[in-house]
């Protein structure tokens, strides 16, 4: 073999060997690339932005939802709803399925109505299917007409309210040890700002709301549903309620005074709430009482207060949650 033709036949080899590396180049770039693509085809991102959600809505669904929920809204043609009810305020995740099954029933709804009543079970009848309250939460143990107490159910450390703050005869008005403390906190900074408070009715047993109850039921339930709580449903057997008024107001009186103004917008630095506001009829099942007050302390008092929001929707979002 020449010289010549040794050196062509090299360079047969190399340009060949380049060629088939190119080729394998190519070959495994594809490979990965069609791979990748496979890959990425089985994420939820790929598969949201399918039905239709946008960058900024993916992630948001990705940060919020569980599996099983992604996959729920995958089956799902695109809603906005899914993403706005879950933005909202006070949305419990567990409670996903019953906002949208409420929502779907009640469309003309807002989202923030639906959160509200779904959260606080005002989207059922009263008293259907009542549960027994946790006492284990003490001052923020929910009592409506939801969560019932037993008829057995005493609370500790009852004082008895000197008759300075109280109508009635001595021992016959009750609230628990820091209840009463709490209160009187309050009383001496109302007195301060110029009000008398005195407590009219404060913590009563289970027998004493029977009575209470079974008299107004002589003008029918739905009547005494509307006035008073059934038994086992009342917040005065918590010892953490009482009714309160300043001296010379009455029921008829007490919501045009200055003192329940004053107590609206100081009530709360000392623990209490009034329990039943005229706007939240709807949510608390009960109508306007401007003198029953809760003792739930500082803390509950002040975020109910700044949110503008019964004890209810508060009870369902930090304390039910929880347990
Ligand atoms: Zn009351």
């Amino acid at each position: 073999m020449s010289k010549l033709k040794l050196k062509k036949s090299v360079q047969k080899i190399i340009i060949l060997a380049i060629v088939i590396i190119i080729l394998g180049g190519i070959g495994l770039y594809s490979y990965n690339k069609i791979k990748k693509q496979k890959e990425y085809e089985q994420t939820y991102e790929y598969k949201l932005k399918t039905v239709g959600y946008n960058d900024e809505d993916v992630e948001f669904i990705q940060k919020k939802f569980k599996d099983q929920e992604i996959e729920y809204i995958l089956g799902q043609e695109k809603n906005d709803t899914y993403i706005a009810i879950a933005k909202e305020e006070f949305f419990i995740y567990d409670k996903f399925y019953n906002y949208l099954d409420y929502f779907q029933n009640n469309p003309t709804l807002t989202l923030r109505d639906v959160i509200e009543k779904v959260n606080t079970k005002t989207n059922t009848p009263y008293y259907e299917n009542p549960l027994k309250t946790d006492i284990t939460k003490k001052e923020l143990m929910l009592v409506n007409k939801y969560y019932y107490l037993d008829e057995t159910y005493t609370p500790e450390n009852l004082v008895t309210i000197p008759l300075t703050y109280a109508y009635g005869e001595l021992g016959s008005q009750q609230v628990t040890e820091d209840t009463y403390n709490a209160f009187l906190n309050l009383w001496n900074a109302a007195k301060s700002a110029g009000y008398s408070l005195i407590i009219n009715s404060s913590y009563r047993t289970y027998e004493s709301q029977t009575n209470v109850y079974n008299d107004y039921k002589k003008q029918g339930t739905e009547y005494a549903d509307k006035i008073a709580a059934r038994p086992g449903f009342s917040e005065h057997q918590t010892g953490y309620a009482f009714d309160m008024f300043a001296i010379g107001t009455n029921s008829k009186n007490f919501h045009e005074s200055e003192a329940y103004q004053w107590l609206l917008d100081n009530a709360y630095k000392y623990g209490f709430i009034l329990r039943y506001p005229v706007d939240k009829v709807n949510i608390t099942g009960y109508e306007f009482e401007s003198w029953h007050y809760r003792y739930v302390g500082i803390d509950a008092a002040t975020y109910i207060h700044e949110h503008n929001i019964t004890f209810d929707e508060y009870y369902a979002y930090f304390i039910e949650t929880q347990s």
